[in-house]
């Protein structure tokens, strides 16, 4: 059996206030599991205290959305995996389309973060996908093929063994334009498939989640395809009601 799992993509919003509402919701909302939680927030790393105190003794496991690729040292602004492990931060997030395309990071410097969460304990999310215009020169494929490597070549790709990948095509970030189920499973499926090229027993228990525009309304459709395990949700992470709707059609 894979591993489910939704997590939630706060981005750059919210406020200790707005937090707070929102997570007493959440932990009202989504059901007592019997074992292994699948659900989680990525939050704003000033919340990351607070929120970890407001998640104790709940099912719903913390993330950050970002970390360093160094250890420690003089790199003013930027935060550690093992900080992020000192607030009991479950997953982080790499290579999101908006670090790559707004904050200039390149498949190296992803694959390096990717390391560092893992070297810390943490399950990096690793994210994949290509723009539009990638898509529509047909070269989707090649695209995701090249930011997968830039990991399997420097951690080797047993290393998946303790990450998840999401696939989210940027043209359907935060755009309201999801990737038909077809669409994303044909992605999924493409991603699985490479990786049972190297390591087949891997590539079976991988969770792989998809991530763009995923709503209460279209979750339960995509979630009901063969290779998709879950979601990496933006904007509907945000507001409660449809979070623990989308939570609960993962189950
Ligand atoms: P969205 O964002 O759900 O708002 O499209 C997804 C993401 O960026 O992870």
């Amino acid at each position: 059996m894979r591993k489910k799992l939704v997590a939630g993509n706060w981005k750059m919003h919210g406020s200790l206030q707005e937090n707070s509402t929102l997570l007493n919701a959440l932990v009202k909302g989504i059901p007592e599991l019997e074992s292994d939680p699948s659900c989680a927030v990525c939050v704003p790393y000033p919340y990351l205290a607070s929120v970890q105190s407001e998640l104790q003794n709940t099912n719903i496991k913390l993330g950050a959305q970002n970390v360093s690729q160094h250890e420690k040292g003089a790199y003013t602004g930027e935060v550690s995996a093992s900080m992020l492990k000192d607030f009991n931060c479950t997953y982080v997030i790499v290579g999101h389309s908006e670090r790559r395309m707004l904050f200039g990071e390149s498949s190296q410097v992803v694959a390096e973060k990717y390391v560092a969460a893992q070297k810390a304990g943490l399950v990096p999310i690793l994210c994949v996908g290509e723009t539009l215009e990638q898509r529509d020169s047909d070269v989707t494929e090649r695209v995701i093929n090249d930011q997968l490597s830039a990991v399997i070549t420097l951690a080797g790709v047993n290393s998946l063994e303790n990450a998840i990948v999401a696939y989210e095509p940027v043209w359907a970030i935060g755009t309201g334009k999801t990737a038909t189920p077809q669409q994303a499973q044909e992605i999924h499926h493409f991603i699985r498939q490479g990786i049972a090229a190297q390591n087949e027993k891997l590539a079976a228990g991988m969770t792989i989640l998809y991530g763009g525009s995923v709503k209460a309304s279209n979750a339960a459709e995509l979630f009901a395809m063969s290779d998709i395990d879950g979601g990496l949700i933006g904007g509907a992470s945000l507001i409660a009601d449809d979070f623990i709707a989308i939570c609960k059609a993962i189950r």
